[in-house]
């Protein structure tokens, strides 16, 4: 007997490649889920991902996509290989669409359903542990927490007819 084959994909960022060993149960139904990172999210904010009767379709369901950008300021100009690492363990996160380099400056542009802010500036922490811990000290962020879980909780509690909280 072959095993079976899993054709659903990661409720949160719809990657087809899940983990078998992430599994979450959710209102009777289990998940599967691509990474940690996504199980977490599903986990915090499970309206975003799946609707039901009474309040419809969730966003993520409806192909929403919230896409935000940040700048992240360094103390001094990013170096290719402060660059390189940075890149490296951004992209390995789910929903991180562009990112862009300037000077001091990390523009990251990403879709909030997927990703959430807290998890960039981790992995942006965890790269820095890697290259020298100075560099972490040198890392100026103006982002703010609060807003951004805010927005997610009135995606997750919103519907189209506006207004009603669970
Ligand atoms: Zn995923």
């Amino acid at each position: 007997m072959s095993k079976p084959v899993f054709t659903i994909p990661c409720p949160v960022c719809q990657m087809t490649n899940i983990n078998h060993d992430l599994l979450l149960s959710y209102q009777g139904v289990e998940r599967y889920f691509c990474s940690s990172q996504c199980l977490e999210r599903f986990r915090s904010y499970p309206h975003l991902y799946v609707g039901d009767p009474q309040h419809g379709l969730s966003p993520k369901q409806k192909n929403q996509v919230e896409l935000k950008q940040r700048r992240i300021r360094f103390n001094e100009v990013i170096g290719d290989d402060v660059k390189k690492v940075l890149e490296e363990s951004l992209l390995a996160l789910m929903g991180i669409r562009v990112l862009t380099f300037d000077q001091q400056d990390l523009f990251v542009t990403y879709d909030l359903l997927e990703v959430s802010l807290e998890s960039i500036e981790k992995a942006i922490e965890d790269s820095a542990t890697r290259l020298r811990g100075t560099v972490l000290e040198n890392i100026k962020r103006g982002l703010i927490h609060y807003s951004e879980e805010c927005e997610l909780e009135n995606l997750a509690h919103l519907t189209k007819d506006g207004g009603y909280r669970l």
